[in-house]
């Protein structure tokens, strides 16, 4: 171990600290700081300036200042809920301390009379008379420094105050130790990073305006984007020690399917099947993630390559993440393995218990080659006669974790398939799927027309009614975003129910309303309704986000188009112009934009290439704004951010290169990678 022990501490939980107990400790866990080291990365967002000591006659109304005073003369009205009100003064001057919901007692002790005292809060003036209302600070002459400083602020909850947080992150800052440097000397010299130690402390203390752009702050960012690709490396590792038995096949079925489809196959979609054919020929597994545009026809790619692996005399399993996206699968199976001999079969949650004990015995008997569903198919219970293949379709949710569990749970001969429509930037593909070899899909099928996207402010909705209303009369369905299911006296978004009524009034009997606390269930029915052309309005949040093909809906209108990211846009559009009609987006947006926003709407006008808007959208936004890609799943940095630290994630991808390369052991991170969480995750991978 080169890791100096001293700074275990860290890992226990924040209520070893001195005067931390339970009231502290819940307060902290609703910050999601459990642990000590959780404590480093609650970064200060500003500074309050308490280092302004000044006499009563230099007092500024409106500012925070710090005083020394003497206690004059208490005042404890005997009615409840007036305040204590304790005068001041000095040579110069008197103030009024004012104390809400505070004892007799406790001021007597913390300002006795007569004694000088150091007090620090926001000077404000009332009745010709200046006054502190609950000072920050009240302290003993000899604590002094201890007020008088430029002291960092903390986000904090309720129930936290600056000086009861500042007691306990000092306390830590103060007992940290050295550690051995787990860097590279040369990088550590090549970006001028100092001590992991000296960095911490920096990044907490400082009044820096560039902070994040500051040298400290960049080391631990560095810390953060290594620790996260030492896990995926270590995982790719595992994957790829295993040898498996090559599948071997002569594309049989593969050539009728593709003979029967009635397009071709783009160049895109072939070069994938290739990559896809190595892996499943070579003796080692296949760990691949298969990235395509909404659109881009990868289910096909993913039928083929297990039309390969039943050829080869294996099971495949296909998992979708809702039953109706499963059942389209299933369907379109179905239809192209027609006359080829190929058992397919279908499992839900649903699926009738009579029947699910056969499907489960009949994949233990080898008498079912292919099995698509949902979730459940992942049940322990459910045993197969030899696995061969593993597909997974809009796997975004799925974190580094869940791709460890899939891994093993295959078995040793067992490839595995990922597919996903969330165009990754550029930036994040190796700290997001360093783990895995990645395929794209980078055109879509010729024949797709390019979705018409159009923007209008919301109060010349009456423009398009007359569209709407043609739309209506073709039977063409509509989809109807909003950002939110309910009114809300916050924001100034749309809401799906009302909307819903306003339409229902207009279209009555022809509108169906779908979010997402719909009971499961009742969101199928209504999902399969729309599909099955009983209703031609589905007026929804963001729910329609995934994977489900509507042929026949070829209109999106989308409400408050500012309030969602480029890249979900971009998947909301994609749930239109799939048939052969061609589709239109509507971007509805209240008031007036902002240049910001203009630039959004010009971008997804001018491009249907998702990996290019991902990468725009990711330039648009602000340090550390990446909550629409955390909600499409792509890993979340506490400190890193993409776009500012890019020649970060760049030297980092070199570095761990070299550490492969080198076989450098992982016992010299050892300590990194707890202070990140990622200790548990690699233990999980042995
Ligand atoms: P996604 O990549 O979003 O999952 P799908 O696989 O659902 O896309 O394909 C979308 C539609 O495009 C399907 O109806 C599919 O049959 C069709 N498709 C797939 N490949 C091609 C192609 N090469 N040419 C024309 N249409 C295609
Ligand atoms: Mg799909």
């Amino acid at each position: 171990m080169h890791i100096s022990k001293k700074n275990n501490y860290l890992f226990n939980n924040v209520s070893t600290l001195s005067g931390v107990g339970k009231k502290l400790s819940t307060y902290l866990k609703n910050k999601k700081i459990e642990k000590i080291n959780d404590l480093l990365w609650n970064l200060p967002y500003t500074y309050t300036d308490r280092s302004d000591l000044v006499t009563l006659d230099k007092l500024s109304i409106g500012k925070i200042q710090t005083t020394k005073v003497k206690v004059l003369k208490y005042n404890f009205p005997r009615i409840r809920n007036l305040p204590n009100r304790i005068r001041c003064e000095d040579d110069k001057g008197k103030i009024d301390l004012i104390f809400f919901n505070s004892r007799e007692g406790y001021i007597k002790k913390i300002l006795p009379l007569d004694e000088w005292v150091v007090v620090s809060g926001k000077i404000t003036f009332f009745r010709n008379q200046y006054q502190i209302t609950n000072p920050s600070y009240v302290e003993k002459l000899d604590r002094i420094d201890y007020v008088k400083k430029i002291i960092p602020k903390y986000s904090l909850t309720e129930g936290l105050t600056e000086k009861k947080y500042r007691k306990i992150i000092e306390q830590v800052l103060e007992s940290l130790n050295d550690v051995d440097e787990w860097h590279d000397k040369k990088i550590i010299k090549k970006m001028r990073f100092s001590s992991w130690k000296e960095s911490i402390i920096s990044i907490h203390n400082k009044d820096n305006d560039d902070y994040h752009d500051s040298l400290h702050y960049k080391r631990l960012a560095y810390d953060e984007i290594l620790s996260n690709l030492l896990v995926l490396s270590e995982n790719r590792k595992k994957i790829k020690k295993i040898k498996k038995k090559p599948k071997i096949y002569q594309k049989l079925f593969a050539e009728k399917i593709i003979k029967s489809l009635p397009f071709k196959l783009t160049k895109s979609q072939l070069l994938v099947m290739d990559q896809i054919n190595e892996d499943l020929e070579s003796n080692k597994r296949m760990f691949r993630i298969l990235q395509g545009d909404v659109g881009s026809g990868k289910t096909i790619v993913s039928l083929l390559s297990a039309s390969n692996v039943i050829e080869s005399g294996y099971q495949c399993a296909l998992m979708a993440p809702t039953a109706i996206l499963a059942k389209q699968h299933y369907e379109l199976a179905l239809k192209i393995f027609k006359g080829t001999g190929v058992k397919i079969n279908f499992l839900t949650g649903k699926t009738i218990n009579q029947d699910r004990k056969k499907i489960l015995n009949d994949l233990e008997n080898n008498k079912i080659n292919f099995i698509i569903g949902t979730h459940s198919l992942f049940q322990k219970k459910i045993l197969f006669k030899n696995l061969g293949f593993i597909i997974i379709d809009e796997q975004h949710k799925f974190g580094v974790k869940q791709r460890i569990d899939l891994a093993k749970k295959g078995g040793d001969e067992c490839d595995v398939l990922l597919m996903s429509a969330t165009p990754i930037p550029r930036t994040l593909i190796l700290a997001t799927y360093g783990d895995m070899d990645v395929s794209r899909i980078t055109e879509k099928p010729y024949t797709r027309k390019v979705i018409k996207t159009l923007s209008k402010p919301e109060e010349k909705l009456y423009e398009i009614w007359p569209f709407i209303e043609k739309n209506m009369e073709a039977r063409i369905q509509i989809f109807w975003v909003c950002p939110l299911i309910n009114e809300s006296k916050i924001f100034n978004y749309s809401s799906a129910k009302k909307k819903y009524e306003e339409i229902n009034k207009r279209f009555p009997g022809r509108v169906a309303l779908l979010h997402g606390s719909i009971e499961k269930d009742d969101k199928e029915k209504i999902l399969n309704d729309f599909l099955n052309k009983k209703i031609d309005i589905l007026v929804t949040t963001t729910v329609i986000e995934v994977g489900i093909d509507f042929p026949n809906a070829n209109l999106i209108i989308i409400e408050n188009s500012n309030k969602f990211g480029l890249a979900q846009l971009h998947q909301l559009r994609g749930r239109v112009g799939r048939g052969k009609i061609q589709g239109t987006c509507i971007l509805l947006f209240k008031g007036k934009l902002s240049k910001n926003a203009i630039k959004r709407i010009k971008i997804l006008k001018s491009t249907d290439d998702g990996f290019l808007i991902a990468d725009e959208d990711l330039k648009l936004r602000g340090f550390g704004d990446i909550l629409g890609f955390q909600q499409s799943g792509i890993k979340n940095f506490r400190l890193a951010d993409p776009i500012h630290h890019e020649e970060l994630f760049k030297l980092a991808e070199n570095n761990i290169k070299d550490i492969d390369k080198q076989n450098i052991s992982y016992d010299k991170f050892s300590f990194l990678l707890r202070l990140f969480d990622k200790a548990e995750v690699i233990n999980e991978i042995d």
